[in-house]
């Protein structure tokens, strides 16, 4: 029995974990993957106050794991598969067992979203995380969005392969990147470029496309997805369905960070939301 468990070790839940520890709670900390969340992906992060020059996310990460490190902080390499209550305490369970709690933060992030048409026969070669091509040298590289995740993908991947943004739309992303990509001899952009199919030929990726009313083949080692994200929320889909509500109007359960957040998905935001939501249980518990 613990007084707080936070799930999910993103900006959010370690922000969330770090300021109940520096509170004198007792918090527990559950994160299935790495620390650090989706902000590992990050190619540089320049709005996070505190560093002139931005900072590679993964970089910011290890800063943010050796600051609960220092503070002790629990974590539990452990994804949480269900969360309740049992009128007194959460239950929270994993593969490992049982946990219970006074006090729930859920801080879960979101999964990638997937186009609605065109990845049939794709398998390897299609990803929806930049993490397993970081290591990639001279290959061809589509990535399909136009937001600003696909320009942080494109540039990063652009370091050591050739890229092309592919997006369905005119460029959504901070026109800083776009400019970046623009000036990048390593990166080219396909705008009103839909994604009809893809297909295996031979050990690569054939992506067919449909651009300004003309079908278009781009042959390319990899597709990296790129095309949005949707709130991990399942946790509340479960045990906890028809009590969520009551249980944070009685100062007792917060969820914060990207899981709630629509799309204004940024990691100061997401600490933030974790910071408050610590603020609040400790006010609960002085109640
Ligand atoms: C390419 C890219 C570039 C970005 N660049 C920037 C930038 O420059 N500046 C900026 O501010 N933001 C940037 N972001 C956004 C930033 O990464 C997110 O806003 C931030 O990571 C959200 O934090 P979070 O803690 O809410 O969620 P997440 O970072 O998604 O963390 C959620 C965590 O919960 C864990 N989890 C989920 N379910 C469970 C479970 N059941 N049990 C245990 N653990 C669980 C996940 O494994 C994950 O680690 C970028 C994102 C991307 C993809």
């Amino acid at each position: 029995m613990v007084e707080m468990v936070v799930i999910g070790g993103g900006p959010a839940g370690m922000a969330a974990a770090l300021q109940c520890s520096r509170s004198g709670m007792e918090a527990v900390l559950f994160e299935k993957g790495e620390l650090g969340g989706l902000l590992r992906e990050a190619n540089l992060v320049e709005n996070y106050l505190g560093f002139p020059g931005g900072l590679p996310g993964a970089e910011l990460c290890s800063r943010f794991s050796e600051q609960l490190r220092r503070q002790g902080v629990e974590v539990r390499r452990e994804e949480v598969l269900s969360l309740d209550h049992d009128g007194e305490r959460f239950v929270i369970r994993t593969a490992e067992g049982e946990e219970r709690a006074e006090m729930a933060i859920m801080a879960t992030g979101t999964v990638p979203s997937r186009p609605g048409t065109g990845l049939a026969a794709d398998g390897e070669l299609v990803f929806d995380s930049v993490l397993p091509l970081a290591d990639w040298r001279g290959m061809s590289i589509a990535v399909l969005g136009g937001g600003d995740a696909a320009y942080d993908y494109a540039l990063r991947l652009s370091a050591a392969n050739t890229v092309t943004i592919v997006s369905r739309s005119c460029p959504r992303s901070l026109p800083l990147l776009r400019k970046r990509a623009e000036g990048s001899p390593s990166v080219s952009i396909l705008d009103r470029a839909a994604l009809t199919g893809t297909r295996r030929t031979g050990g690569r990726l054939s992506i067919d496309l449909m651009h300004n009313g003309s079908p278009l083949a781009l042959e390319t080692d990899a597709l990296l997805l790129a095309v949005g994200r949707d709130p991990a929320d399942g946790l509340l889909r479960g045990p906890l369905r028809d009590r969520s509500e009551s249980l944070i109007k009685d100062g007792v359960f917060y969820i914060a960070g990207d899981v709630v957040n629509g799309h204004r998905r940024q990691a100061a935001i997401a600490a933030a939301d974790g910071i408050r939501a610590a603020m609040g249980a400790r006010e609960t518990r002085e109640r």
